[in-house]
């Protein structure tokens, strides 16, 4: 597989962010995004940026394409990159940068008091309102914030973080679409949580080779869309599909997690609903390799 060397890719970057420093250019972006379905003649540009020399204007849009917008038959258009730079900045730049912590159903697996969810920094925390300890983090775009109550919020931070882990655990990146590295991530468990069977927090931490983008997830996370589990639920009368996962204990604990070896990793998670078990084995780069599953009690079929 090819890879760019890290020098040329940030002399690319810095080449675009150079594209950027200028008055008319950023208004043929802002023009651009600003036209229907994102794309204008050469004309309605111009009108747009309000620059009179045909000459200079064309110079401009000429710097630009190939790397923020493209030519087509009867114009400009944006090219993804163009269009990704606009809502990386519309979701960050131009969100709702702080918001009051939300009080949550939940409660610390360490001391039982109350969760609550906290906003910093454009990350999500689900921390005990006693100890402090965090349950579980994921980053969310400010934007996300707006025009939403904090049920919507809770709602809509349970889709987002979903969505990560999803493209993530399936070697996608949902930040440039590179490719992803699984690695284990083992450590000593914190004083009193005795739920852990190993006696050890053990995370799958997934890595983008490219932007570095990099999230540490549970065990069980990787699984909530997997078809043995949201069926094992189902057959019990619950539908995973629209709990939110901090609610699923399978989620946010290690609370049936087994640690079998770490090279090469093998991980079994035992997920208990009422009275009975689901088993997944991990392994090769932290991926289902087997499942096994009880027959619901009142099932006549195989
Ligand atoms: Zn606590
Ligand atoms: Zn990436």
């Amino acid at each position: 597989m090819d890879s760019v060397p890290v020098e040329a890719t940030n002399e690319r970057i810095r080449d675009a962010f150079q594209l950027l420093a200028n008055e008319t250019r950023l208004e043929i972006l802002f023009a651009l995004w600003n036209a229907p379905e994102w794309t204008a003649t050469f004309t309605e540009l111009k009108d747009a940026v309000g620059m009179r020399d045909s000459g200079q204007f064309q110079y401009h849009l000429n710097q630009l394409a190939g790397t923020f917008i493209r030519r087509t038959d009867d114009g400009y258009t944006h090219l993804a990159s163009g269009i990704a730079l606009y809502r990386a900045m519309l979701g960050s730049v131009a969100g709702t940068e702080s918001i009051d912590s939300i009080p949550l159903d939940e409660f610390c697996p360490d001391c039982e008091n109350r969760l609550r969810l906290t906003y910093e920094n454009q990350v999500f925390f689900a921390r005990c309102s006693a100890c402090d300890e965090t349950v579980l983090s994921s980053p969310f775009l400010p934007a996300g914030l707006d025009n939403r109550i904090d049920d919507e919020r809770l709602w809509a931070f349970d889709r987002w973080t979903r969505r990560l882990v999803g493209n993530l655990r399936d070697g996608v990146c949902p930040w440039c679409a590179s490719r992803v590295n699984h690695e284990l991530s083992v450590e000593d468990s914190t004083e009193s949580s005795a739920e852990s069977e190993g006696g050890s927090n053990v995370r799958i931490v997934h890595t983008c080779n490219r932007c570095g983008g990099f999230l540490k997830t549970t065990v069980g996370e990787n699984v909530i869309d997997h078809p043995a589990v949201i069926s094992f639920f189902y057959d019990r009368g619950k539908d995973i599909t629209s709990i939110p996962h901090w609610k699923l204990d399978f989620c946010t604990s290690d609370e049936g997690v087994e640690l079998i070896s770490e090279e090469p990793v093998e991980i079994r998670l035992t997920i208990r609903e009422a009275g009975d078990e689901l088993r997944l084995l991990f392994g090769d780069d932290c991926s289902v390799t087997e499942i096994s599953r009880a027959e619901p009690r009142d099932s006549t079929h195989k």
